[in-house]
């Protein structure tokens, strides 16, 4: 199996390394890494300049651009092999609910299902790395899962409890949750007295009840979620159609 990696904190990233890892053991990898932390950029395209590719001393390929830019090159010339599988991660924090539209660990994953080829993305629960090896067992056990039962391709999410892998819960299929809008901008002053602002934090959770990633996680469990990528919303078809007449 050939499996291509990518994710969003940056080719030196201890998550994309204990991935890689746990992954070289049992397929033909190769890594195609931002070469900086591009948390955020979601399914962005770099279309204004060209994207250079250089090879780490540990044999992952760096790019210039985002998540999405290194799926796209390496699907589309700079990798001689079709993959088999996509996986991106593991991402240095949660991406549940609302998170998704904007994460680019998700948007790497987002990127290979649309050229057809089954993605996975992977996420710790929590930033900072603890238990990151435990995660990357729980990718491996996803996987090495047989996929034929499943219909490809296939954009699964997964969100990863970070608990000693003995203490992780089971696989568990989930819907995506909703969060509160997010905290408000952060004010400060640059060093010259102009005004900046900062992102602010995510929102809460708003929906978070049973069923949804967030539920499962806050019980030890691994939340896996399908995805999709058509936005349309179905159900205000009709509606739109009667205000148009
Ligand atoms: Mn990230």
């Amino acid at each position: 199996m050939r499996i291509l990696i990518s994710n969003d904190d940056g080719y030196l990233a201890p998550g994309l390394q204990a991935l890689a890892d746990a992954l070289a053991a049992i397929a033909d990898i190769v890594v195609v890494a931002p070469d900086s932390n591009r948390s955020g950029a979601s399914n962005s395209l770099s279309l204004d300049r060209p994207l250079s590719v250089s090879k780490a001393a540990n044999g992952f390929y760096f790019v210039n651009g985002t998540p999405t830019d290194c799926v796209h090159i390496a699907l589309t010339g700079m990798v001689d092999q079709r993959p088999d599988l996509v996986v991106s991660g593991i991402n240095n924090g949660q991406n549940m609910g609302d998170d998704t539209l904007y994460s680019g660990t998700v948007a790497a994953a987002t990127e290979a299902y649309l050229f057809g080829i089954p993605a996975i993305a992977f996420s710790q629960v929590h930033s900072g790395w603890s238990e990151v090896e435990s995660a990357a067992r729980v990718a491996r056990d996803i996987v090495q899962r047989r996929f034929d039962t499943l219909e490809a391709p296939f954009l699964l999410n997964v969100n990863i409890p970070n608990l000693p892998y003995e203490q992780i819960g089971p696989l568990t299929a989930t819907r995506l949750g909703r969060r509160h809008q997010a905290e408000p901008v952060i004010r400060g002053q640059d060093p010259r007295g102009r005004e900046i602002f900062w992102i602010g934090a995510p929102g809460a959770c708003r929906d978070a009840g049973e069923g949804t990633d967030f539920y499962a996680t806050s019980q030890g469990r691994v939340s896996i979620t399908p995805l999709q990528v058509d936005l349309t919303h179905r159900e205000q078809l009709a509606s739109l159609r009667g205000w148009l007449e």
